[in-house]
């Protein structure tokens, strides 16, 4: 380990797991473990407070025969060293290496006098990696703080630079902006608003399976630099079953944070298939476990002190722990919200069919119903009205459509034609794909009901043959896909170089 790494990090006690900064100076022993003076002290005054001559050996089975076995091996130990040391005597000097071999002999395993008996190195175990640490920052001294508020992009700068990744969904694309622009100009200016307290924007991503919310996610901690954890919510149980907790979850963003828990306490959480959480519908059982665990998500989600492991997604003996704040992490959750659809129709239909609002019934059969969703809507669906609560920013994503399909082909900045594009170039021929083909892959995805992350795997099987062929042949200069290709009708056009 470096020592960058070891300045950089806070020691974490191994006894009573509190960090440096709570319990005071470390004691380095051997393998990296650090021990507090407060649990040095306590072992010295167990272990000096105890009468060891009142302890009755024979009430411990096994220890006799060890103590036997242990005095016979150093009496033979003994017995050899002296004959050694004799036929040094008579050889005269002995050599420096011999002297060396002959202390290490002396002293066992490197305790004095007790051969054969060595310390055990917890550091050989897996699970005590140095890892184990938390980052350090130095009280009182000015650091730089962590978000500057001058260095948050504008709503607008960030939605620009979405649009280079994340293809339409403009809405979703607007509100995350500024939701998230608005969420760390909060942090920024903690100090500064002691007077109105600004709420949380804890966002609700509601869209179709495949159509970017992960990928949304993904590229606005990336472009904000800062730490995302991702987790499931179908693999979230309540506290003390076997799954993970929530706990597991922040313990992740801490480690997205390299170990640092102040940058982890600005990070994102996403949680993903959030709509399984939902109490079912339609029947007269009430799915308790999702909503037992919709309950154990709002304290986090509002801000709580939460105590993780460090280095490891379970709490146990061996691991130390931190707490984490979760008053500025960014929660996002996101779903398909299957059928919610049904449930908007439901209730503008019942809307218009009394009063004024009088309409007709299917009007809204062929629109985008989704983007009208309303708070009681979620609600109806079967999440719980604290939970909504928390999540004060809904938002809906739009289905890709094939022309957007077409889009991810080939616009964003890591498109997957450009990526297979610059493979191929590295064997320099150029690859190109013409409107035809890329429309017929684009269809062939859709037929998936996957969304965009069909693209990839319907691509996969077609480059498949090209990518094995055209390495083969150094004549070829250019390979076009065409429709024709992609349909099954006939093969890519060939140009060879020259
Ligand atoms: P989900 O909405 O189910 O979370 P993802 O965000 O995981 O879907 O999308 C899967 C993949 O599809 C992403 O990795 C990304 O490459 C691609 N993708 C999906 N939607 C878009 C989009 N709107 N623009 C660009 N790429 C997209």
């Amino acid at each position: 380990m470096n020592k960058e790494y070891n300045d950089e990090y806070e020691k974490v006690c191994y006894l009573c797991k509190r960090s440096e900064s709570k319990a005071g100076k470390m004691m380095m022993m051997p393998g990296n473990i650090c021990v507090c003076s407060d649990c040095m002290q306590k072992t010295f005054d167990t272990v000096s407070n105890t009468d060891f001559s009142k302890l009755n050996m024979g009430d411990f089975p096994g220890i006799n025969v060890f103590t036997q076995m242990f005095a016979d091996t150093s009496k033979q130990e003994e017995q050899k060293l002296k004959k050694e040391a004799a036929v040094t005597i008579e050889k005269g000097e002995e050599s420096k290496e011999e002297k060396e071999e002959k202390d290490k002999k002396q002293n066992g395993n490197g305790m004095n006098g007790f051969p054969n008996i060595g310390f055990l190195n917890l550091a050989d175990f897996p699970g005590i990696p140095g890892r184990q640490k938390v980052k350090r920052r130095p009280k009182g001294e000015k650091t730089e703080p962590l978000i500057d508020i001058n260095k948050i992009p504008a709503p607008h700068k960030i939605k620009e630079k979405l649009d280079e990744y994340v293809i339409g969904q403009e809405q979703a694309k607007k509100t995350i902006s500024v939701a998230v622009y608005n969420h760390y100009k909060r942090i920024a200016r903690q100090s500064q608003m002691e007077d109105i307290e600004i709420e949380k924007s804890n966002m609700l991503m509601i869209g179709p399976t495949g159509c970017g919310k992960t990928y949304l996610v993904k590229t606005l901690a990336k472009l904000l630099d800062v730490p995302l954890a991702i987790a499931d919510a179908t693999s979230l149980t309540e506290a003390g079953y076997i799954g993970d907790d929530i706990e597991s979850v922040v313990s992740k963003l801490l480690a997205a944070a390299d170990n640092d828990v102040d940058r982890a306490e600005i990070g994102i959480i996403f949680i993903d298939e959030i709509d399984k959480l939902a109490r079912k519908r339609n029947t007269t059982t009430r799915d308790i476990n999702g909503e037992a665990v919709q309950q154990g998500l709002l304290k986090v989600l509002e801000g709580s002190e939460v105590e993780v492991p460090v280095g490891a997604n379970s709490k146990n003996a061996m691991v130390p722990l931190t707490t984490i704040n979760t008053k500025n992490i960014l929660f996002i959750c996101g779903g398909a919200f299957p059928e919610l659809d049904e449930v908007i129709k439901r209730r503008l239909n019942t809307e218009s069919s009394i009063g004024f609002k009088a309409d007709l019934k299917d009007k809204y059969d062929n629109q985008d119903v989704l983007s009208k969703v309303a708070v009681e809507d979620i609600r109806n669906f079967g999440m719980i009205p604290e939970f909504i609560g928390r999540l004060p920013i809904i938002f809906t994503l739009q289905e890709l459509t094939r022309d957007m399909m077409v889009q991810v082909l080939k616009e964003p900045k890591n498109a997957i034609l450009k990526q297979y594009q610059k493979l191929l170039e590295l064997d320099e021929v150029k690859l190109e794909f013409d409107e035809g083909a890329m429309e017929a892959v684009a269809e062939k995805a859709l037929e998936k009901k996957t969304g965009a992350r069909a693209l990839r795997a319907v691509l996969e099987e077609y480059m498949l043959d090209i990518m094995y062929e055209i390495p083969k042949d150094d004549n070829i200069g250019k390979v076009t896909i065409t429709r024709d290709y992609i349909e099954k009708k006939g093969g890519p056009v060939i140009e060879l170089r020259g």
